[in-house]
């Protein structure tokens, strides 16, 4: 396995690409409502990331259909744009994005909550958002790989949540999945040495119920194996030999 450590002027790329793809994600916010459907939401997007003078990354990765993967509910990630995928008052949509700019990757999901979400499933929703920034507490310089792994992991047992096992994060560059795999749960080695010029996708799924999760038959969309609600958020950051710099999102914590 090889981490690529980015240079000065690879990391100015990697920062625009980031702040653009915010800007993706802050402008669709206003499009995630009831009785629009994931494949509008993903047309409008892909129109925001071209008129940026970016691509999306995630459309025919893989072959993947979409520019985006907007998940519901139960999907846990990777659901694909549809019209017939309608978005209902009370739902919890994850809206996972990228985009390339100037050949550097950026990758970065939100869960929205569409008007009035039961207490319980907001609680879920922010609890992920949480675990991400107690894994960010250790992505630095000197802590290895399993310190953010575990910070992100405990954070989620503390209120009963299942850590998604078989999805991880990973780093990200000039491809779009890139070493290291970056698990959210603790892991029984320490993993790498973070070090200064890493580029990491740190991306927590958590389930309302267990961890487990099913691939359903169009071969892309995982869903919670028990039909709890899922979450997720992810940012692409930086390791720095201080505090980590968040390249998908600049707004107040
Ligand atoms: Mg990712």
């Amino acid at each position: 396995m090889s981490v690529c450590i980015k240079t000065e002027r690879e990391i100015e790329l990697m920062r625009e690409a980031g702040h653009l793809l915010e800007k993706v994600h802050d402008d669709l916010a206003a499009y995630v409502k009831p009785g629009m459907s994931t494949w509008e939401i993903d047309k409008i997007g892909e129109q925001m990331i071209r008129s940026l003078g970016c691509k999306p990354n995630f459309l025919h990765y893989n072959g993947f259909p979409g520019s985006f993967c907007i998940s519901l509910n139960d999907e846990v990630v990777h659901g694909i744009p549809s019209k017939e995928k309608i978005i209902r008052e009370g739902d919890l949509v994850k809206i996972d994005a990228g985009l390339i700019y100037k050949g550097y990757h950026s990758d970065a999901a939100r869960t929205y909550m569409v008007g009035e979400v039961a207490p319980e499933a907001a609680k879920l929703a922010k609890v992920t958002r949480q675990c991400f920034f107690e894994g960010l507490k250790y992505a630095k310089a000197g802590n290895h790989l399993n310190d953010i792994s575990k910070a992100i992991g405990a954070h989620a047992a503390k209120y009963g949540y299942g850590v998604v096992r078989d999805l991880v994060g990973h780093g990200i560059g000039t491809h779009l999945h890139e070493d290291p795999q970056i698990p959210n749960f603790p892991q029984k080695r320490r993993g790498i040495r973070l070090m200064a010029g890493m580029t990491l996708a740190v991306e927590p799924m958590i389930n309302m119920g267990k961890a487990d999760v099913v691939w359903l038959g169009d071969k892309w969309t995982v869903v919670t194996r028990d039909g709890s609600l899922s979450a997720h958020y992810e940012n692409t950051i930086l390791i720095t030999n201080g505090e980590p710099e968040i390249l998908t999102y600049t707004g107040t914590l």
